[in-house]
């Protein structure tokens, strides 16, 4: 359940804008993530608004947008999305390389917006 812990993260940066920017009351909060966090949407959701009920931020509606994985191969240096069903060995479609490819997205977990008055 490491949801649970990152949405208690993102709420502390979240009061912390808020702060900053002398808002108070939080209507949405859009949060991307890459495929390779294997964070389950719903249940950022839901942990999220378990943290923020009855606290200033209650009510906010938060949406996740989730950022396929796609790598660079090691050995032919063409960009490829691995299939859903080889994510550890993530064999190259193009020369059939299956190890030490570069990550180049689905690492992502960031905020990548705050809608606040
Ligand atoms: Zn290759």
């Amino acid at each position: 359940m490491h949801e649970l812990s990152i949405a208690e993260s993102l709420v502390d940066i979240i009061r912390q804008e808020m702060e900053k920017h002398g808002v108070t009351t939080l209507h949405k909060v859009e949060v991307v993530v890459g495929q390779l966090t294997a964070i389950v949407p719903e249940a950022l959701e839901m942990s999220f608004t378990a943290l923020t009920v009855d606290t200033p931020l209650a009510g906010a509606v938060i949406t996740t947008e989730i950022r396929p994985l796609t790598v660079c191969c090691r050995e032919c240096k063409k960009d490829f999305s691995p299939a859903e069903d080889d994510p550890y060995l993530m064999t190259c479609p193009f020369c059939g390389a299956e190890i030490g490819h570069e990550v180049l997205t689905g690492r992502e977990l960031f905020i990548s917006n705050i809608v606040a008055e």
